[in-house]
């Protein structure tokens, strides 16, 4: 027999335990091989951790783990869904559970939740789009758009038109209390520089943007009789946001206005929303859940907001953009995904690749 050498180390995979004192922290030479199994012909390795005793392996806590269906069939559900064709429809074409197929979506969001989480951090963008749009959960009647205050449900996007980035996104009715969560997920996402902000006319924006970046200045005692001068929140110097306004007659478009809000020096060919304005559209071409004058609509907010969460991670990670091209090594012209063009992954992500990636052999310190 020959001489058993030792076992060899992972060091780029961390232990899954959440109770293990080294969850989630790759490289401390605590996980070991365990062989490895066969499972739908493909070969599955195991580990074990030697910190918490604990055996695990290469899907676990992965979004395939557990699942009888075989990948390429969840795959082709998701990317199915993703075009916006209804869970019974989906279900139906491939013979299998309604149900089935809502947990996978509900697994997927989860998953993009976590992925957008450790990635989508820190990014440096100069400009942020934001607009909302219309759509529809359940049939109603539509309000006219002049209603300003509208209980929706309106889809609010943020987009980083530089390199077509789908920063955040919120499905609720068009009140400042959204506004201001929309533009509070925006900031989760950036570094400390403050973009310039274009929206639309929607004064919703303004005061959210305010409630997240204004400084609070107070009043000096005068040492003179009568009240104090309320304190008041006045925008930083480097917050720069602009309106778009569009003023509309008999539905033609008449005149564009655009006034700056806040912030000096703001270059006239970066005031526009015309990209986001584009995204809208790509958002209702592909995706049949909120094309116009469809009855594909959702008929529970629920499925909405997980189908359009997987969409739009997988539009940042997966989808190639018409609008990013560049020339590979060979000269070739290729069209780029907006993660990869923001640097935030160093290639093309495949619905697997989404599907998993470890959260947690990013080390959490
Ligand atoms: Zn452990």
């Amino acid at each position: 027999m020959g001489k058993r050498r030792p076992k060899s180390k992972f060091t780029d995979v961390a232990c899954p335990n959440e109770a293990c004192k080294d969850h989630g922290v790759a490289g401390r030479e605590n996980i070991v091989g365990n062989g490895t199994y066969q499972a739908r012909n493909k070969t599955v390795r195991r580990y074990i951790c030697h910190s918490c005793g604990k055996a695990f392996c290469d899907s676990t806590n992965t979004f395939y783990y557990n699942f009888r269906k075989d990948e390429s069939t969840i795959d082709l559900a998701l990317n199915i869904s993703m075009k916006g064709m209804s869970n019974e429809a989906i279900a139906d074409v491939l013979k299998i559970q309604s149900a089935t197929l809502k947990r996978w979506l509900a697994l997927a969001s989860k998953q993009c939740d976590k992925v957008n989480a450790i990635l989508m951090k820190n990014l440096n963008v100069p400009k942020i789009e934001m607009d909302e749009m219309r759509v529809i959960v359940k049939k109603k009647i539509v309000p006219r758009m002049e209603v300003y205050e509208d209980d929706g449900p309106w889809m609010w996007v943020a987009f980083a038109p530089d390199n077509r980035l789908i920063v955040a996104f919120i499905i609720g009715p068009r009140k400042q209390h959204v506004a201001d969560e929309l533009v509070k997920l925006t900031d989760d996402c950036l570094s400390e520089n403050i973009p310039v902000y274009v929206t639309d006319g929607l004064d919703f924006y303004k005061v959210a943007l305010l409630n997240q970046y204004g400084v609070r200045i107070e009043y000096p005692k005068t040492g003179k009789r009568g009240r104090l001068k309320n304190p008041k929140i006045v925008p930083p110097d480097d917050l720069k946001y602009v309106q778009v306004v569009k003023k509309r007659k008999g539905g033609k478009l008449q005149e564009v206005e655009k006034k700056v809000i806040f912030g000096e020096d703001i270059e006239q060919s970066v005031i526009s929303t015309s990209l986001i304005e584009r995204q809208n559209l790509t958002f209702r071409q592909d995706n049949n859940r909120v094309s116009r004058k469809t009855i594909g609509f959702s008929k529970v907010a629920k499925w909405l907001v997980n189908q359009m969460k997987l969409y739009c991670t997988h539009f940042n990670f997966c989808r190639e953009h018409g609008g990013l091209k560049y020339k590979d090594g060979r000269g070739i012209e290729c069209k780029n995904t907006p993660a990869r063009e923001a640097g935030i992954t160093d290639s093309k992500w495949k619905l697997r690749n989404l599907l998993t990636f470890k959260c947690f052999k990013t080390p959490i310190i």
